[in-house]
């Protein structure tokens, strides 16, 4: 499934850094117990404090300040070993913003789990509001997007938000028939409700947490890594001219460049096995994977007592290796995807 995961409160621990920030400009004693709202600054410690004068305490540097929450690279490893598609969605109100985020997003690692697709007045991605993404589920510390992304169906199914509750919007949250969940680590557990995940997820979380992992089929990294890709790589905005979104997407030139000779020699086999059998047909052989991973052993070491080329099919045998390894890696990825329809 496709899974949108906000990023202030429920990854980025930005409260409590937004807090310091206004104690240090204008001399008050507030502590985080004080963050029992959202608009925490209208408490009496505050004397008064206006949101705008609150809200401009909000520079993209206070990300250099920011700590990524408890859990919160667990929550996204369960994720990627179930095949889920992650991105991060925030609302960026300037590019600088939007920038200062993907970079936090960068520097703590946690690009490797999805990419930054930035809503509102500066839209990066082109949507006004959360709810527009097209995506099943949401995990957000606030009620009204969680509201509205349940409301607003846009065609997805299941499409479903998982409030995740922090001290500031506990009071709203329990007012809602929303599901609530103490963290991203627990919002993570509903996937544990979904049919044939649910002992899988169990088994992963056990294996992430000892500390011998147990072998993690990373095949799906291909397709997160081709997710949806919000961002020129120079930082143009989307509709200026010369814009193209395609910051972090794979470099297919470079392989069709360096693998000119041996692309060729593949489609070959290609070809040849096509006249053999039928077009596509490797597609619908049973066992497939393994199957295709026994040819790939077979021609490594028919190369070594035969020589090169194929007697059969007057290939080399290199180039059938390079086959057998394409089509067992298609169809894990195949599988992979079917999975997680
Ligand atoms: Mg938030």
């Amino acid at each position: 499934m496709k899974i949108a995961i906000d990023v202030d409160d429920v990854v980025a621990d930005l409260m409590p850094a937004w807090l310091k920030r206004l104690n240090k400009a204008h001399g008050t004693p507030a502590d985080v117990s004080i963050l029992r709202r959202y608009d925490f600054w209208e408490e009496p410690e505050f004397n008064g404090l206006d949101a705008e004068t609150a809200l401009r305490a909000l520079t993209p540097d206070i990300y250099d300040e920011v700590h990524v929450l408890p859990g919160t690279f667990l929550a996204l490893d369960i994720l990627k070993e179930l095949n889920h598609e992650v991105v991060f969605l925030s609302k960026c109100y300037t590019k600088e913003m939007a920038l200062a985020k993907m970079d936090w997003i960068h520097r703590h690692g946690l690009s490797d789990h999805g990419n930054l697709i930035s809503v509102g007045k500066w839209r990066g991605a082109g949507y006004e509001v959360k709810e527009e993404c097209r995506f099943n589920i949401l995990i957000d510390d606030s009620v009204e997007n969680c509201l509205a992304w349940e409301r607003h169906a846009a065609g997805q199914s299941p499409r479903r938000a998982l409030l995740v509750a922090r001290p500031h919007n506990e009071k709203a949250g329990y007012e809602t028939k929303l599901a609530i969940y103490s963290s991203l680590e627990e919002a993570v557990g509903y996937f544990g409700l979904i049919g044939h995940h649910e002992l899988r997820y169990n088994k992963v979380k056990e294996a992430l947490q000892a500390p011998r992992l147990l072998p993690i089929d990373w095949g799906n990294a291909v397709s997160t890594e081709m997710a949806r890709i919000e961002s020129d790589p120079l930082g143009v905005p989307q509709h200026d001219k010369g814009a193209k979104l395609d910051a972090g997407k794979p470099r297919v030139g470079l392989m069709t460049r360096g693998f000119s000779r041996a692309l060729m020699a593949v489609a070959g086999v290609s070809t040849y096995g096509a006249k053999k059998y039928t077009d596509d047909g490797w597609m619908e052989v049973p066992n497939g994977v393994e199957r295709y991973t026994d040819a790939l052993h077979r021609h490594l070491l028919q190369e070594v007592s035969e020589g090169p080329i194929d007697p059969e099919s007057g290939m080399r045998h290199a180039a059938q290796v390079a086959w057998n390894a394409l089509a067992r890696l298609e169809l894990m990825l195949r599988e992979i995807d079917n999975d997680s329809l």
